[in-house]
């Protein structure tokens, strides 16, 4: 009896442990069109203190300019795609050119960290069969995304944040942007969001890593063009 109580009471005190447990949920933030020569450090240093990882979608011209910031992404353990060199737009029109321009943001990014990107994201997620077909022989794979914060529209930081509140669940993908002009909402919002985020058991993953978890649901993009 003494036995079954003692039992009994080990439960009640597990069952409570475990109903204030947080359950752990993962999410990839994703900064497309940098490195930025203000706002890339700024953002690096947010995600630093936050002990969160992220993936960066360089575009190959900026990576060029400012190849110390594209070093510091992957020396802190953050993942770096391709955004194509020149932020071409993926359209019929420029199929002729979409090849050697991921080529050439390809050869930039090796030329300064020594290894080609396995991630793509079409610049505005734009893509087709012709894009997909491309973009599975050079061996990459396409990210696009679940949450778009519309940062580079300069969408106030507390619209951001309702969105993304609102919209962020497990395996997330969330559409940020190093590359702003000025003034950008984004390390402001970063600042406020991510605590916050992680207070409700948010654990910030880079999207090679997200992609081994269940709940990936990145691969998607609504923009389609044939
Ligand atoms: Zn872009």
């Amino acid at each position: 009896m003494k036995l079954i109580s003692a039992v009994l009471s080990f439960m009640s005190l597990f069952s409570f442990t475990v109903s204030n447990v947080v359950t752990e949920k993962y999410a990839a933030l994703t900064f497309d069109d940098g490195p930025h020569p203000v706002y890339t450090a700024i953002i690096l240093k947010i995600l630093y203190e936050n002990d969160a990882r992220a993936t960066f979608f360089a575009v190959g011209e900026n990576a060029e300019r400012y190849p110390e910031l594209l070093r510091a992404e992957y020396d802190l353990g953050h993942d770096i795609g391709n955004h194509t060199y020149s932020h071409l737009k993926m359209t019929e029109k420029n199929a002729g050119k979409i090849a050697e321009d991921i080529k050439r943001a390809d050869k930039v990014i090796y030329d300064i960290l020594g290894f080609t990107p396995s991630l793509f994201r079409p610049p505005e997620g734009k893509h087709g069969e012709y894009l997909d077909s491309l973009i599975k022989k050079m061996k990459k794979t396409e990210v696009f995304w679940t949450v778009d914060t519309r940062d580079w529209a300069h969408t106030e930081k507390e619209k951001i944040e309702e969105n993304i509140k609102a919209n962020i669940k497990d395996g997330a993908v969330i559409l940020f942007h190093d590359y702003v002009s000025p003034p950008s909402p984004t390390p402001e919002v970063l600042s406020e969001i991510l605590p916050y985020l992680k207070a409700k058991g948010y654990k910030f993953v880079t999207v090679t890593e997200l992609m081994t978890h269940k709940a990936y649901i990145g691969g998607k993009s609504s923009f389609f063009i044939g």
